[in-house]
């Protein structure tokens, strides 16, 4: 398996807590649209993704 065979939920951040995968085109808790995983989340060369951690760590744990 690659890591392009994975796909994580496109509207995660506004649906779940963190990022939720699967290898279906759908994410199953939800049903939104599944997206290729490779600009992921949590991409170590995004620039922004330790912003965004700081960001809801930093925030009221919040539903
Ligand atoms: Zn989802």
């Amino acid at each position: 398996m690659t890591k392009s065979d994975i796909h994580v939920c496109s509207a995660w951040e506004s649906e779940h807590e963190r990022p939720v995968y699967t290898l279906s085109s759908t994410c199953p808790d939800c049903g939104a649209e599944a997206i290729n995983s490779a600009p992921a989340p949590f991409d170590p060369a995004d620039p922004y993704g330790e912003y965004r951690r700081r960001a809801r760590d930093a925030g009221p744990d919040t539903n």
